[in-house]
């Protein structure tokens, strides 16, 4: 055993995106942005695709790219960042459709894609991307002329269903949005569940497909586990790691895991996080480093080959809280050293 190994249960994922499907009540897409948030866009999107998604997300139009190789020539694709220069060949090989974030960018389309399949971003109060009101009223007749597939906005504060940011959002989109025939959306998982109203055509969850909050239901996905490179003994008084900010007050017996921040384990996870040996917790001890972490393992009555850090015991969302970000950033860093292996149908 060498490297740690990263399980990705392609069952859960598809389980969650019907789960969510359900809720949803109009066509469900999935967001597979950042490689299915650092879990594998290839597996993913075609567990996905199997369980009956046929609209997918992407940020850029190089994911686009290995998405489209992925899926082959069926599946919608739609790109977040629109039409920006450079672009334009990749749309139109790989029948991409840019969300159109701007007048500038429409214009951008219009010259070098004429005819060719977008959608439109609405900027409803986020203030990240999409056309704003005056904007918007500018280039609207133009645009619907066009005929464009889809007509979205994102939601900024989802996540806290009481937040008065929601129907303020959901009212403006609304406005925006009022007599036109294209199909519309504006939830991503947060806006799901905030429910119908929320919907419209078609929904695009990320994060929930991934197991993370805020869909509280979802299936845990990745599983990690860390394998034991070597354990010691270490007496009151002595130090561990890095600037020795953790030191044995009793006799200790301390294991050191082949995975540090250099594989996303964040190193504000130091002497917080805990890692498990089957149901027993085990401190972390003194700094994350950037290939190790180590553990006191002074309680267990067998030395496990590895110690689990995501798994059932400690979802992405608890593992983040502990590391003071959220489940996004937890998936999305994890790196590129680990031995990857799917599981489930389809794997
Ligand atoms: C990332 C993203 C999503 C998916 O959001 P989740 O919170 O992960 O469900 C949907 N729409 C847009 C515009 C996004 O940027």
């Amino acid at each position: 055993m060498t490297a740690a190994r990263l399980t990705i249960d392609l069952d859960a994922i598809a389980a969650n995106w019907q789960a969510l499907s359900r809720l949803s009540e109009t066509e469900t897409g999935a967001t597979v942005k950042a490689d299915a948030y650092g879990l594998g866009i290839g597996p993913v999107a075609q567990r996905l695709a199997e369980a009956g998604a046929r609209t997918f997300f992407v940020a850029l139009a190089e994911e686009g790219a290995t998405l489209r190789k992925a899926l082959g020539t069926g599946p919608r694709i739609f790109v977040f960042s629109g039409h920006m220069a450079g672009d334009t060949q990749s749309l139109r090989n790989l029948n991409l459709i840019p969300l159109i974030n701007s007048a500038e960018q429409m214009v951008r389309h219009a010259e070098a894609l004429a005819g060719h399949p977008f959608g439109v971003q609405l900027d409803s109060g986020m203030n990240r991307l999409g056309m704003e009101p005056a904007e918007w009223a500018a280039v609207r007749p133009m645009v619907l002329q066009a005929g464009p597939q889809l007509i979205m906005s994102h939601l900024a504060c989802a996540d806290d269903r009481l937040h008065v940011m929601n129907a303020e959002q959901l009212e403006t989109f609304t406005r925006m949005t009022s007599g036109i025939d294209a199909p519309r959306s504006l939830a991503a998982t947060g806006g799901i569940l905030l429910g119908r109203d929320y919907h419209f055509d078609i929904t695009r969850p990320g994060i929930g497909l991934y197991g993370g909050a805020p869909y509280d239901d979802a299936y845990p996905v990745a599983t990690l586990s860390l394998p034991i490179i070597q354990v010691r003994d270490v007496e009151p008084g002595e130090a561990v790691g890095y600037s020795g900010t953790w030191v044995a007050t009793r006799p200790s017996r301390i294991a050191t895991v082949a995975a540090g921040y250099a594989d996303g384990l964040l190193r504000s996870l130091s002497g917080k996080a805990t890692l498990w040996a089957g149901d027993t917790p085990c401190p972390v001890v003194g700094r994350v480093s950037m290939d190790l972490i180590t553990c006191d393992v002074t309680g267990l009555a067998v030395e496990p080959d590895a110690l689990d850090i995501l798994g059932a015991h400690q979802t992405v969302d608890a593992l983040a809280e502990v590391a003071g970000t959220i489940g996004y950033e937890i998936l999305t860093s994890l790196g590129g050293r680990y031995r990857r292996r799917y599981v489930g149908h389809g794997a």
